[in-house]
């Protein structure tokens, strides 16, 4: 019986017009600028015999996509791995494809490294996209906010004693764009944040009484390295809020020297009408006093004016 090699050369002898076909193809590959500048790179160590057994590996190689030059985007990538760029090696006397991280690929992880770093609740997308840049290129009405935010974050450190801001004003200016801003600059540091909105992050809490998460949740706000707080006198205010809450998050956040942010549509006197007032009417002043120290210890207050946004 014949082996399948010599049945396959007698096939290939038969067929001239296959011959000819696989001999076109094998000039299309060898030719290939990059395969040629390959040639010449190892010329020394790559013999007729390893080439012509490495030709299918070269095939495959030519086939896709390197420096990211034929597509778009990451998902318009054409590659066998997605992201990932062929490159030729020489392995065990043969030709072979290592597929590294193409530079789209790599910026792509990047971000999502990043994104990793800021963790947010009931956030909205486009604030979590916010840069400094952005933020910068504004019109007046935040320039104290904007000096304020680059001076926190020239000279943030971890374990340093560092006040917050406490931005405010009206609806739609742009307070939180400005947290998501500053957010995103220290998680290009590395330095990670937790934004939260208040109203439902409160509403979360109250729910979770009962399947016993709470603590957990509690905990990882207490202890963020820097903690945003959004819009504050919003939530709903009970004196459990602000007794078993928001007092000891802020009593830790102190102890501890750790960063804290908060935006809110009221300034420090009517957050402390907020706070002095619970749902069922009775006055405690004493109670709002205290929460109020404890905000204004950990931030400057800073006044945001402008448009309405959102309209
Ligand atoms: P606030 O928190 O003061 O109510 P937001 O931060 O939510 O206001 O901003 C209102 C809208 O305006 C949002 O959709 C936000 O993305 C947009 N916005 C705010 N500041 C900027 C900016 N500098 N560049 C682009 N969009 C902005
Ligand atoms: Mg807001």
């Amino acid at each position: 019986m014949r082996n399948i090699k010599d049945s396959l050369q007698g096939l290939i002898k038969n067929d001239a017009n296959f011959r000819e076909r696989y001999e076109n193809i094998r000039k299309e590959i060898i030719s290939h600028p990059k395969v040629e500048a390959f040639f010449i790179e190892h010329r020394e160590e790559l013999s007729k015999d390893m080439v012509e057994r490495s030709l299918m590996k070269l095939y495959e190689f030519i086939g896709q996509s390197t420096n990211c030059g034929e597509c778009e985007s990451l998902e318009a990538c054409k590659n066998i791995l997605k992201g990932y760029e062929p490159h030729l090696v020489i392995k065990d006397k043969m030709i072979d494809i290592q597929y590294n991280k193409c530079a789209k690929k790599e910026l792509y992880d990047e971000r999502r490294k990043l994104q990793g770093l800021i963790q947010s609740l009931y956030i909205p997308k486009d604030v979590l996209q916010a840069t400094m840049k952005d933020f910068a290129l504004d019109d007046g009405g935040r320039i104290q906010a904007l000096n304020l935010a680059e001076q926190f974050l020239a000279e943030y450190e971890e374990g340093k004693q560092q006040k917050g801001l406490y931005l405010y004003g009206k609806f739609g200016v742009g307070k939180t764009y400005i947290l998501g801003a500053i957010a995103n600059e220290l998680a290009r540091r590395r330095v990670a944040t937790m934004i939260v909105y208040v109203p439902e992050f409160f509403r979360e809490l109250k729910a979770s009484i009962q399947n016993n998460t709470m603590e957990g949740k509690l905990e990882a706000v207490k202890k963020a390295p820097v903690l945003m707080l959004d819009d504050v006198g919003a939530e709903s205010m009970s004196s459990w809020v602000r007794d078993e809450i928001l007092s000891p998050i802020l009593q830790y956040r102190m102890q501890e020297k750790l960063p804290t942010f908060f935006t809110s549509n009221f300034n420090f006197e009517e957050l402390t009408h907020h706070f002095t007032y619970s749902q069922r009417g009775e006055a405690e002043q004493m109670k709002a006093n205290r929460i109020m120290e404890r905000i204004k210890y950990l931030t400057v207050p800073v006044e945001v004016e402008g448009k309405n946004r959102r309209s």
